[in-house]
């Protein structure tokens, strides 16, 4: 590992030390396993399309680890055209033990600024629904199915949809939520592999392994269309169900 991917993984680490003690956490096991290489050799051997993440063995503390592990294997990503116009590579945010994420398309511009998913109007947004079942950003984790801005926003193409594929199934082998919220068509459809349109989708759970997935309508489509605000109501209630959260 480079002198810089240690520095950040360091730092990662850190952070995650700083959020355990704002939650009130004193003390850490000391006997951790050392992280092992699953996440970035997920990244290398690029996995079937169709594989689901692989589980890995729960270790406190170490899917931080595991994930900044990984960010800084992809921070340098070259594997497709739009490493040329990116500001940065927009990895993933919040607690890397969450139960819930979410899932969305590509970073727009604000998050190709600022480095974070969701931080836009439609993350906005998105932070009002997660407060409606009870949560915090800072309690779910959030990503994008693909990790650099496509330019002018415009639809990743398959080759990038390929390319960002083992990101992603790597980043959930290390979080392994119980739930996931995939937002909006593009990101159901990826990581369900279908190409069945959200409205038939989304309503009811489906499965990625041992994940429970509920698609449901984009917060950019919410904004343009708020008459949809309350299928996603219903959908984000399936999920507070499904987490014992009401
Ligand atoms: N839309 C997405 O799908 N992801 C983001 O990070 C921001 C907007």
């Amino acid at each position: 590992m480079s002198r810089a991917a240690r520095t950040e993984v360091i730092a990662a680490v850190q952070d995650y030390v700083r959020y355990l003690q704002h939650l009130g956490v004193t003390e850490l096991p000391v006997t951790w396993a050392s992280p092992t290489r699953a996440a970035a050799s997920a990244v290398q051997t690029r996995p079937a399309a169709s594989a689901a993440p692989s589980r890995v063995a729960p270790m406190e503390a170490a899917p931080a680890v595991r994930l900044a592990q990984l960010a800084a294997t992809v921070r340098d990503c070259h594997n497709c055209r739009l490493h040329t116009g990116r500001t940065q590579v927009v990895f993933g945010v919040g607690d890397p033990t969450a139960t819930l994420v979410f899932v969305g398309e590509a970073p727009g511009h604000d998050e190709d600024v600022q480095g974070e998913p969701f931080v836009g109007q439609a993350g906005q947004l998105l932070t009002r629904i997660i407060a409606a079942i009870g949560l915090t950003r800072e309690q779910v984790y959030m990503l994008n199915v693909i990790k650099c801005r496509p330019p002018n926003n415009r639809n990743p193409q398959p080759d990038e949809i390929a390319a960002c594929r083992p990101i992603w199934q790597a980043q959930l082998a290390c979080l392994q939520p119980r739930v996931i919220c995939a937002l909006g068509t593009f990101a159901a459809q990826t990581l369900l592999h279908t190409e069945e349109k959200i409205s038939r989708l989304r309503g009811r759970f489906h499965r990625l392994g041992d994940i429970q997935v509920m698609p449901t309508y984009h917060p950019a489509f919410l904004l343009r269309h708020p008459q949809y605000k309350r299928a996603v109501w219903e959908d984000m209630q399936l999920v507070q169900s499904a987490l014992g959260l009401r």
